[in-house]
């Protein structure tokens, strides 16, 4: 038999990773030891009491069978008082919250509730993948929207094409932004919610780097900003925040209408998130925070590290005060992914081209900051020594 993909598989972008992941494959081989600064991926292990809320609820038999694909009541609760307190959002935990599977799992299938073939969607370049992927899943055609430096890593709305914005149906925006490190200001959310009211758009923001801020930074909530409930979801992750990226656990919140499509399409290919999963997100929402503080505090301390450290070396790297990205540009003369081989093959440093997230990603570098301070102290001795 010849199994052919689908045109929809076949028009996925190309993974532009291979040669790279070849690289670290013959170097871990090899036996060098490496630093892994590619993944955005916590290295902390999930706070204990979640856990052992965790180990409790899987011993209850009333947590083994089918959980609602909406999300347990108590955990919308959770989330909804979770969001009082944090953004000072009323929300009803009945229409305007649902649970997912992580949010990767709703930014993907969102698209299916809302989109129609020949609807465009507006997606931020460099960005996440998903919001692309999404798109093209549902049949529908995507504008990139760059993000560069000069704009503050905001998306220039004014230059989106007539042609596409008559059909443009999403505005995707992430902030605080992976993979730049960039925040927004109320004001842009303003400007969004007008421009998005003005073309009939959704807004679908995702907010899953809502927590890990420093100095003093606090991101606020998309739905925050006046007229924002009316057009828009946004979608959160339990999985920076609480070091949980393998429990697979977010939520969405927003319109009640586009919360209900959400709860369509998922109640029609899967069936949530097990209960006992619920139950430690529960436990972690309804924590105190302390835990989010701790780990606010162990990335500062990091990025500092390895900021100052290549700035040192005279590499105009910024201090994100959110994410754990430092998106820095490559040295004169090199390019993203040579410079990104470069410290693969001479310094055994794992990094992210910045062109991997899109063509405007060129000229930058993605280091993770997801290994110990002193680790970074030594990616950047031997950096140093590369570039000597
Ligand atoms: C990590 C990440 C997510 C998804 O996280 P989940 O583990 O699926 O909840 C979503 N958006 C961005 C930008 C991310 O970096």
């Amino acid at each position: 038999m010849n199994f052919k993909t689908s045109q929809r598989l076949s028009s996925l972008p190309p993974y532009l990773f291979v040669e790279l992941d070849r690289k670290k494959a013959e170097a871990i081989k090899k036996g060098v030891d490496i630093i892994d600064l590619g993944i955005g991926d916590p290295d902390l292990p999930t706070p204990d009491f979640i856990v052992e809320r965790l180990a409790e609820a899987a011993r209850h038999p009333c947590n083994h069978r089918y959980p609602s694909s909406a999300g347990m009541d108590e955990f919308r609760k959770t989330v909804a008082l979770w969001c009082k307190r944090r953004f000072g959002l009323d929300l009803d935990p009945e229409r305007e919250v649902a649970c997912l599977i992580g949010s990767k799992e709703g930014i993907a299938h969102f698209p299916v509730a809302f989109l129609n073939p020949g609807d465009w969607v507006l997606v931020p370049t460099p960005g996440y993948p998903v919001y692309h992927i999404g798109t093209l899943f549902a049949g529908a055609m995507t504008h990139f929207m760059p993000l560069l430096e000069k704009n503050s890593f905001l998306p220039d709305l004014a230059s989106i094409p007539p042609g596409v914005l008559k059909n443009a149906k999403i505005l995707w925006l992430n902030y605080p932004n992976n993979p730049t490190g960039a925040t927004a200001p109320p004001a842009f959310y303003e400007k969004a919610v007008e421009f998005a009211k003005e073309h009939g758009l959704i807004v679908c923001h995702d907010a899953a780097y809502s927590e890990m801020t420093y100095d003093g930074y606090k991101a606020q909530s998309f739905l925050e900003t006046p007229g924002a409930r009316d057009v828009g979801i946004e979608f959160h992750s339990l999985s920076k925040t609480f070091n949980m990226t393998g429990w697979r656990i977010g939520f969405a919140i927003g319109h009640p209408d586009l919360v209900a499509g959400l709860k369509q399409v998922k109640s029609n290919v899967d069936s949530g998130q097990f209960n006992a999963i619920q139950h430690a997100a529960v436990a972690a929402l309804e924590s105190d925070q302390s835990c989010v503080k701790d780990m606010q505090g162990v990335y500062a301390e990091r990025r500092d590290a390895l900021v100052s450290g290549l700035r040192r070396l005279r590499i105009q790297a910024p201090s994100p005060k959110a994410t754990f990205y430092v998106w820095t540009p490559v040295p004169n003369g090199h390019t993203s992914q040579g410079f990104s081989s470069l410290l693969m093959e001479r310094a055994g440093i794992v990094v992210t081209p910045g062109n991997g997230f899109g063509a405007p990603g060129e000229g930058y570098i993605r280091m993770a900051l997801t290994v110990p301070t002193d680790r970074l102290k030594e990616a950047v001795a031997r950096l140093e020594k590369v570039l000597a």
